[in-house]
């Protein structure tokens, strides 16, 4: 049994991590041990800024995005001797075993330092992008495409007003998770992911062809990682009759009180995490599998990259 352990944010934040890390203090404290908060990711735990918590340290926040801890990303930590100096610091504190929650990147990091120094970790995906493998679900996902939701809600009204395209750029990353989601989610016409090839020209004959038998509006879709919106809608415009507008939805994305799903998902990931760590298993990332916590071996996790499921890709071309 470990007697004292630390949690951290790390990489993009997401909304749920606030939940999370709340679920993993109070668990530890549950449990009698020890428990830690690094500020600002691996920077914290270079730059020695990190204090034991109480219980009232996590008060407030389960409702709230961003996360209380701070995040960052760390050039510092991807040389071995960033990451020693992270575990000395860890060990002059008496910490034996230490919580990450952050994306693919932010795990990679913590996968190297359980390597290099046999430090007991357990790492939790938190990313609005869905992009980590070995898991359906990444904290934060879920409110990330409700907002995404709300925005192409609100520029159908519009597009249609007008009988106008609007292409809509959504973040992800190099995973089309988001995108095709909320893009199946909003009813968008076409859903333009990084692990599809799409055809421009093709796209634009069947538009003028719709708009020809009366259609309103166009709503197209892209994740980042599959081109810009800027790109593409200038493409439609310059090959279609149809007035074209591009929008690029941003930070907006990443922000936000977290839904009913992310905060009971990232409370019972916390939870598990805690009590793995508490247990002495290290080298886990616990997530979700067809609705269930699942544990994925933290190696596999940041060297396998996650598929799109291809039954979502195929349930928007049918809904198209
Ligand atoms: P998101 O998916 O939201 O972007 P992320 O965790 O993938 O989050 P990154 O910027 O990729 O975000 O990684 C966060 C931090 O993790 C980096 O700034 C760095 O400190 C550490 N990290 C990432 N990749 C590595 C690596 N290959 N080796 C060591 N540390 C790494």
């Amino acid at each position: 049994m470990l007697k004292s352990i630390a949690v951290m944010t790390s990489g993009g934040d997401s909304p749920g991590m606030n939940a999370c890390a709340r679920a993993v203090v109070r668990t530890a404290l549950y449990e009698g041990v020890e428990v830690w908060g690094i500020n600002n990711g691996y920077h914290g735990l270079l730059d020695e800024d990190m204090y034991q918590m109480e219980r009232k340290d996590v008060g407030d926040i389960i409702q709230r995005g961003g996360t209380f801890l701070g995040t960052a990303r760390c050039k510092r930590w991807e040389k071995p001797e960033g990451r020693m100096l992270g575990y000395k610091n860890l060990v002059d504190r008496g910490i034996q075993g230490l919580v990450v929650i952050g994306g693919d990147g932010s795990l990679r990091g913590a996968s190297l330092l359980s390597k290099e120094t046999g430090l007991p970790i357990v790492g939790l995906p938190g990313t609005i992008d869905n992009d980590v493998w070995g898991t359906d679900y990444t904290i934060g996902c879920d409110t990330a495409a409700n907002t995404i939701i709300d925005a192409i809600n609100k520029l159908r009204d519009t597009a249609s007003a007008h009988r106008r395209c609007i292409v809509l750029e959504v973040m992800g990353h190099r995973c089309g998770w988001l995108a095709m989601t909320a893009g199946i989610a909003g009813g968008a016409e076409y859903i333009l992911v990084p692990e599809e090839e799409y055809d421009l020209e093709s796209m634009c004959k069947d538009m003028e062809e719709a708009y020809k038998k009366g259609k309103r509006y166009i709503l197209v879709v892209v994740a980042e990682g599959a081109g810009s919106a800027k790109d593409i809608g200038t493409y439609i415009a310059e090959h279609t009759n149809i007035d074209t507008r591009y929008s690029v939805l941003g930070h907006i994305q990443r922000g936000g009180s977290p839904t009913v799903i992310d905060r009971v998902k990232a409370s019972q990931l916390g939870e598990q995490a805690a009590l793995a760590i508490i247990s002495g298993l290290s080298d886990v990332v616990f997530g979700f599998n067809k609705g269930h916590v699942v544990s994925i071996n933290l190696h596999d996790a940041v060297n396998n990259k996650k598929k799109l499921d291809p039954e979502y890709a195929h349930l928007a071309r049918v809904l198209f």
